[in-house]
Formats: structure tokens, C-alpha cells, sequence
């Protein structure tokens, strides 16, 4: 007899990472099985009659559920401790059903300014056209999430470490705020992966990923989730997502189950590789600013520490020169991608100002750090010693 879900709670975090809710077909495979089909037939019309009456339990249409999704999501809750996970077809549209499906016309959300660029997006413009206000807070100023959280608000949005200016947000502060003024409190948990940061003990109610990165790790595909209470999903993010059409593929799904049973070891990997080069990078002349969560140097480094389990595979840093001298070393870099992306097995960097957050006003860049020489490196799994050589001679030439 094979353990059942609930008992699979118990199980450690690797084991939940490499087993938890596998459903093996009449077939007995190993490897999770792919069910790639839209559609489920029913031996009779009473039973159809049923399901759509919610009086039996079983699948109907993947755009609701499919069972390779539904393995994806009841271990990803497993490694959350979370009750419930509905997985999407992105992180936006993760972050966007979990904004959305909450929140109605005349309502308030608090977000904090330091979020990945589409977040901004949803938050700044998206949301506001449907009549919802958003006030925005520098996320590591507590007094400013005080005064906004004096007044009733229905959500708060946040992201801890930010992206790209890895800001850190005291998670139990603002939900005790939060959930005084009487709102729900979603954290985008992509830059701490599910493993080194737990918002949900913080007392957050809905934590959100892009599975894109960390979790598939390999560059290989899109994905989200939204984990929250069952109550949530099962009031709010169901009727929406089965409604409104975000959900994954199943066979994106089977990338990202593959990517969960490797997760903590590529992890903890990127997590020595960052403190490596970001040690390194702290005595590189040339170098005018260095974030690391787990360095010393950062501004609110104890808060991290009392948050997270590592520093994350993030690190950015400001070069002299501006602009000019930033593309000078991207352009010398031999083994480090250029590229946007960023939790990959392979070494990336990007130029914020110009990518990620080149749709931000000017003023609005210079508020969060993000100068012409910011540059935002995803530390990868390749040999740490190539990393630092490729940095000091793009550095050197
Ligand atoms: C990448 C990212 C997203 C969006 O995820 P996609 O899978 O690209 O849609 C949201 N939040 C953060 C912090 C991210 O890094």
C-alpha cells in the first residue's frame, strides 16, 4: 500500500520533491505519465449529469483539470505547505488570476514599487481601468506600509527579494498590517523559489510563481501557480480560472514535475555559485554597488537572514561608466548569456534599464537603483571557478 496524499505531508522536502503526489496509472510507470488530452468521456449521461453538478468528483475538461497538472499541483502544495495549488500556463497569469479573482470594482490594493516589470503593469494600469486603486510603497520602508495600511485596503501585493534591486519586505510586519486594514496578502515568492523562503508561515495568504524559472530551471518552458488556502481556491481562483482559460499544459506540467524532483539540489548549487561570484564581485575593481542577500554588505542582510535559508541565485551590482561601460562587459562576457531570464541551469545577465524595466519612466528607475550601469546577474549551475574566470577577464580586457 502506497502512502496517500495526506500522509505525504510528513514525508522530508526531498522525498515530498522526488514522490509527492505521483498517481501511476494501470500501466505502473516509473516516470510520471503524460495525459495530453483536452476532453473525458463518461460511461453514461447520468454520470456526465453528475459531474457537472459537482456531485461526483472527477475530471471534466482540462481547461479545469487534467491529471498531469494535477500531480504538478498537489506536490508543488506539498513543498509549500499549502493547502491547495492551482497551476497556470505563466507566472503573469498566475500573478494576474490571483489579482483578479480577489478583487472588484471600488476596492484598494497596496502594492509594494519594487515588483517585476508585467506585476507593475497589472498593478499600475491593468487594474485601476477596471476601477480598482492601487497605491504603491517602497516595500522596505515599514513606516510607509503603516500609513498605507491605516485605511482599510482588500489586497496587498508584494515581492521579496525584489527584481532586480533584491529589496527585502519584513513579510510578518506587513501581513500583521495588512490583515489589520483587512486585506488579503499575496506575495510573489519567484526570486526565493519555494525552498528557501516560506511566506505563508509569515502569515501571507496567497503566495504566486513563475515556474519558468527555478522550478523548470532549464529554460525549457512557462509556467505559474497560485497556492493559497482551499477556501480561496476553492471560492475565488476556481470559478475563475475555469471561466477565463489560463491553464497549463499538461505536457508543460510534466517539465515542470521533472524540474520539482531536482529542485533542491540545483538550489542549493545556485546558491554557493551566487555567494562565490557576489564575494568575488565585492573586491572587483570597477564595481560601484553589490547586492546579495547573503552578503554582509546588503542593507537589510539580517532580515534576510531571518527569512530565508540562502541568499538565491540573483545578484546585482552597478558597474562605473554607465551604460557604455555595462554593454562593454556584457558584450566581452564568453560564457555568461545575455538573456532576460533568469533561475537557469546556464549563467545569464541583463541590463535592466533597457530590458526588463525599460518601460518605467525615468524617475521611476532612478527611485528603485536601476542606473545605467545596473546590471542583473542569475548565477547558473556551470563550474564557479569558469564564472569567475569569464567575469575578471571581461572585467580585465
Ligand atoms: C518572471 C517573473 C514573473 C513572470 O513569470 P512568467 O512565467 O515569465 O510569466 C513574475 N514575477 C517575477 C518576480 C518574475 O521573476
Amino acid at each position: 500500500m502506497k502512502a496517500d496524499y495526506e500522509t505525504q505531508r510528513d514525508w522530508a522536502l526531498n522525498t515530498q520533491l522526488v514522490r509527492g503526489a505521483t498517481e501511476r496509472s494501470q500501466f505502473e510507470e516509473t516516470s510520471e505519465a503524460i495525459y495530453l488530452n483536452s476532453g473525458y468521456v463518461y460511461k453514461t449521461a447520468e454520470e456526465a449529469e453528475k459531474a457537472f453538478k459537482n456531485e461526483i468528483e472527477r475530471y471534466v475538461y482540462s481547461r479545469f483539470r487534467n491529471p498531469t497538472v494535477a500531480m504538478f499541483e498537489k506536490r508543488l502544495a506539498l513543498i509549500e505547505g499549502a493547502e491547495e495549488c492551482r497551476a497556470m500556463a505563466s507566472g503573469m497569469a498566475a500573478v494576474y488570476a490571483a489579482l483578479a479573482s480577489h478583487l472588484s470594482t471600488g476596492q484598494r490594493l497596496v502594492a509594494s514599487r519594487a515588483i517585476f516589470g508585467s506585476c507593475q503593469y497589472i498593478c499600475a494600469e491593468l487594474l485601476p481601468r477596471f476601477g480598482i486603486k492601487t497605491d504603491f510603497v517602497d516595500g522596505s520602508d515599514l513606516a510607509q506600509w503603516k500609513a498605507a495600511l491605516s485605511t482599510p485596503a482588500d489586497a496587498v501585493f508584494l515581492e521579496s527579494p525584489s527584481n532586480p534591486g533584491l529589496e527585502m519586505i519584513d513579510l510578518k510586519a506587513v501581513c500583521d498590517l495588512a490583515h489589520k486594514a483587512g486585506a488579503l496578502v499575496i506575495v510573489d515568492n519567484v526570486f526565493a523559489t519555494p525552498l528557501l523562503q516560506k511566506p505563508l508561515t509569515f502569515g501571507a495568504d496567497v503566495v504566486v510563481y513563475s515556474a519558468t524559472k527555478h522550478i523548470d530551471g532549464q529554460g525549457r518552458c512557462l509556467g505559474g501557480a497560485v497556492l493559497s488556502s482551499k477556501q480561496f481556491i476553492t471560492d475565488k481562483l476556481t470559478p475563475f480560472m475555469r471561466h477565463t482559460g489560463p491553464s497549463l499544459s499538461p505536457f508543460n506540467a510534466w517539465v515542470l514535475l521533472k524540474g520539482l524532483e531536482t529542485l533542491e539540489l540545483r538550489v542549493q548549487r545556485h546558491c554557493e555559485n551566487a555567494l562565490t561570484v557576489a564575494r568575488a564581485l565585492e573586491k572587483q575593481k570597477g564595481i560601484t554597488r553589490i547586492l546579495y542577500p547573503w552578503l554582509p554588505s546588503h542593507p537589510q542582510h539580517a532580515l534576510a537572514k531571518a527569512q530565508m535559508s540562502a541568499g538565491g541565485s540573483v545578484i546585482s551590482f552597478e558597474v562605473a561608466g554607465g551604460k557604455e561601460a555595462a554593454f562593454r562587459l556584457l558584450n566581452r562576457l564568453k560564457i555568461i548569456d545575455i538573456s532576460n531570464n533568469l533561475g537557469d541551469a546556464k549563467s545569464l545577465i541583463c541590463h535592466p534599464a533597457t530590458t526588463t524595466h525599460q518601460r518605467l519612466p525615468p524617475e521611476e528607475r532612478a527611485h528603485l537603483g536601476i542606473t545605467e550601469g545596473f546590471l542583473r546577474l542569475s548565477v547558473g549551475l556551470e563550474n564557479v571557478d569558469d564564472l569567475l574566470a569569464d567575469l575578471a577577464q571581461a572585467f580585465q580586457s
